[in-house]
């Protein structure tokens, strides 16, 4: 029997229609919820990302600002539109596309931005605040992931929850926000022993490596939900997840790649942004 598709698209519609209301409700307040979005150089990935953000703020009826800086800008470039952004109250979120350009050091580029208008929720204070679990912003990837689960009703309290990556944009948040809802986490990275056992213990398997079919139906539990991050190319230059789709077989749920997770990052970013406008005005 073949896994139900988790529809991150289908979902991310529905999220971003309420989002687009309330929007409306808050520009009946004066207030018009606004992201800048910054990108450095002209990686293709980072610039369909962009695009992709741009179109999301337009359907949720956000005030965007696109800045662009070649791929020589200074770090210091970065940090003074960094600083202008801040003080513009026009813009509630900002939002820099990584990676950056090696002379620009991310920690730097992330520390700049005020923790009020960190809508990746990157910033040690919004880090620190999702470790405590007393947060603004959620990042928006393993975000998305926990919509997912809720919109299925999967319940990750005790069960045993499997993250395979540990980086503070995905691994990391993702264990900690499956640990805030009561699963029973493992981490899983490139010096783990037997992850192939461990994977198979998971009732809910999230692959966040970036390696494309890393995981096969042998390290996936009969039954067990696969949350697939990973956004990889193949050979041929299609779109394609760190699972293999052969899991389809094995798994109850499964995100597909393109078309679950990678629109709920994007909607999670929207619903950061509108968060931010309202705490900025006290609404
Ligand atoms: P990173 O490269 O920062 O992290 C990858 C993680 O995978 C690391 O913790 C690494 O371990 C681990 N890893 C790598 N190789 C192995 C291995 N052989 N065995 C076990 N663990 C391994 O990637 P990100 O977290 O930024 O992204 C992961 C994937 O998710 C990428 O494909 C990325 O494109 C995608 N992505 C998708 C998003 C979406 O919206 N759908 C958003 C963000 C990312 P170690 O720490 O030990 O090196």
């Amino acid at each position: 029997m073949s896994a139900i598709r988790m529809d991150g698209k289908a979902l991310s519609a529905k999220v971003r229609g309420q989002i687009l209301a309330e929007t409306e409700a808050l520009k009946a307040q004066g207030v018009v919820p606004g992201l800048a979005v910054i990108l450095v150089g002209d990686d293709p990935a980072s610039q369909i990302y962009v695009r992709n953000k741009e179109r999301a703020c337009s359907e949720c009826g956000f005030y965007s600002e696109k800045h662009v800086l070649p791929a020589t800008a200074s770090e210091q470039d970065l940090l003074d539109l960094i600083e202008r952004l801040n003080a513009n109250p026009k813009i509630s979120g900002i939002l820099c596309q990584l990676p950056l350009p090696e002379q620009i050091r991310e920690d730097a580029v992330i520390a700049a931005i005020d923790p009020k208008k960190d809508v990746d929720a990157f910033h040690p204070v919004n880090v620190g605040k999702i470790m405590v679990g007393d947060f603004d912003f959620l990042p928006c990837t393993p975000a998305g992931v926990m919509e997912l689960l809720d919109e299925y009703q999967i319940d990750p309290a005790g069960k045993r929850c499997v993250v395979v990556g540990r980086s503070n944009i995905v691994g990391k948040p993702m264990a900690m926000l499956l640990l805030h809802r009561h699963g029973t986490v493992t981490i899983c990275h490139s010096r783990t022993h037997d992850l192939a056992g461990l994977c198979a213990q998971a009732d809910i398997l999230v692959a966040a490596v970036g390696k494309a079919g890393f995981i096969t139906p042998e390290m996936v539990k009969p039954d067990a939900v696969v949350i697939d991050v990973g956004m990889n190319r193949n050979e041929e230059g299609k779109v394609c997840g760190d699972v293999d789709p052969a899991v389809l077989d094995k798994a109850a749920y499964m995100t597909p790649v393109p078309g679950g997770v990678g629109p709920m990052t994007i909607t999670m970013l929207m619903r950061n942004t509108i968060k931010a406008a309202r705490l900025q005005n006290n609404l």
